[in-house]
């Protein structure tokens, strides 16, 4: 047996999360990305003694949206803890955590892999404030430390050690990212750090029921990246155990550069944090009614979505899929599909070129101009034949962009891009092309019925593409007979 087929990864993945709120967890102090160097700090996030700490009460909502969107028990019944080590970056001595009741518990998030369908079950997912930021590239002799980050309140989404390969924590990863954002709780950044992924990774025999030794690979920012580490894990893992070596728990870090992990400290044992109940915050209960509040504005989740968008519009898997990628584009979707019911011919356009021109000009979606009556104006005029896909794409879209308030066939008309169904003048067009190409005509009468596309073609160029491709295609095989 080879090495591939022996052995099975098991990966465990803890997804840290900064909430979007406008406010750290303890305190009034911006918790905006960035800033000028501790600037976002008073004496409360510098844990000043005397001062008092108090609960972000829009952390604690969006900790909840998160864990009824992955189908999580509440805990109704809340503490903070303290959570003591030493570390430059962290001005109390100790970083306010939950311990014995994580806001949130079990649950699952739903992940499609080439093997299918899968839940990823989770353990749980709790509440703390993160750590300042360490910089050792400013000055050359010292390392510096900004505070601005500390404090800010984030969600640590930890699995059970349920994925068994790179692709799945690939997936899972992409997954909670589109997740947070859908429901608005994180802006899912990886490159500012607002969503960090640590990996743990073991490996067994196949069939084995107790779990290998893990490596932690700490401080993933990218979903590439958490994917470059497992397989690179896996990999070192199982030719270690194939020599015989023993797997050594420990924490590693990865290099971006090489796709290699390198070992940062062996974990001998459990550290000791010495938590204990954070005695200047007080304790929270949640109600029924402030959960069920908060799960009536929730929303549809992208997973229902998918399947309505199949069912009810008939959209294809493909289509839904992409189309719940975002969750402006889902919306937009559903507000163009109340005013024609060419569904696919919305899927097409948002895809298509509404996306191309987004991405061309580095506009994000919910900063589209274009309005769902427009676009479904769009898709009428089409569909009525009075412009073609082509031109409605090409020339009356990056107009319409532009112009907001102008509709589609203000533009056509105004553009002289309305096509004709006029045959005198379409058979007009035809006649020329068939004047100009001899050669090419008694090549399509011998057999070469391929000819008619260019033929066709020669008629758009003639007509500036006014010449319904369709009609135009009809009168040539009637000519040509
Ligand atoms: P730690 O105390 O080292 O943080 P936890 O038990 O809290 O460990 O688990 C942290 C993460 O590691 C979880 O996502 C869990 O699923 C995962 N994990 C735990 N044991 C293993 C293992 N043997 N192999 C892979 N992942 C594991
Ligand atoms: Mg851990």
């Amino acid at each position: 047996m080879n090495a591939d087929t022996k052995y099975e990864a098991v990966i465990g993945l803890e997804v840290h999360a900064q909430l979007a709120t406008k406010s750290k967890l303890f305190c009034g102090d911006s918790a905006s990305f960035g800033g000028e160097p501790n600037t976002h700090i008073s004496a409360i996030t510098m844990g000043h003694p005397g001062t008092l700490p108090k609960t972000n009460k829009k952390a604690v909502e969006y900790a909840i949206k998160m864990g009824l969107a992955c189908h999580c028990h509440i805990e109704r019944f809340n503490y903070f803890a303290r959570k003591n080590y030493f570390y430059p970056d962290l001005p109390k001595g100790y970083q306010v955590s939950q311990h014995t009741t994580p806001i949130c518990q079990g649950g699952y998030v739903i992940i499609r892999t080439t093997q299918g369908e899968k839940k990823v079950k989770l353990n749980r997912i709790h509440m703390e404030e993160d750590a300042g930021k360490s910089i050792h590239d400013a000055d050359p002799d010292y390392t510096c430390v900004d505070l601005n980050r500390a404090g800010v309140p984030l969600i640590e989404i930890v699995t059970e050690p349920d994925m068994n390969t790179a692709e799945e924590a690939f997936q899972y990863v992409t997954e909670v990212r589109k997740l947070v954002r859908w429901i608005g709780v994180c802006d899912g950044n990886m490159e500012e750090g607002s969503l960090r992924c640590d990996a743990n990774v073991s490996i067994r025999l196949k069939g084995e029921t107790t779990l290998g030794t893990k490596v932690e690979v700490k401080n993933l920012n990218s979903i590439r990246n958490v994917k470059k580490a497992i397989e690179f894990e896996i990999e070192r893992m199982t030719a270690m155990v194939e020599r015989g070596e023993k797997i050594t728990q420990q924490t590693r870090s990865f290099d971006a550069d090489t796709d290699t992990t390198f070992s940062i400290r062996d974990k001998e044992e459990a550290n000791d944090y010495r938590y204990f109940p954070e005695p200047d915050l007080t304790p929270f209960y949640l109600t029924e009614k402030y959960i069920q509040g908060i799960q009536s504005n929730l929303g549809q989740l992208p997973e229902e979505l998918l399947s309505r968008l199949q069912q009810e519009f008939a959209l294809t898997p493909y289509d839904a899929k992409q189309l719940c990628e975002e969750k402006p584009e889902a919306d937009f979707f559903l507000e163009t599909a109340k005013h024609t019911n060419h569904y696919k011919a919305i899927a097409n356009w948002i895809l298509g070129p509404v996306k191309q021109y987004l991405n061309e000009n580095h506009v994000s979606f919910s900063k589209l101009t274009l309005s769902p009556q427009t676009l479904a104006d769009m898709i009428t005029l089409v569909d009525d034949g009075k412009v073609n896909f082509s031109t409605a794409s090409h020339k009356i879209l990056p107009v319409l962009f532009a112009e907001p308030a102008s509709t589609p066939i203000e533009i056509a008309t105004r553009l002289n891009l309305l096509q004709t169904n006029d045959d005198n003048e379409i058979n007009n067009w035809v006649q020329q092309v068939l004047t100009k190409m001899p050669e090419k005509v008694s090549e399509y009468k011998k057999g070469k019925k391929g000819l008619i596309g260019l033929f066709v073609g020669e008629v758009k160029k003639l007509s500036k593409g006014k010449a319904d491709p369709k009609t135009v295609t009809h009168l040539f095989e009637e000519q040509l007979k």
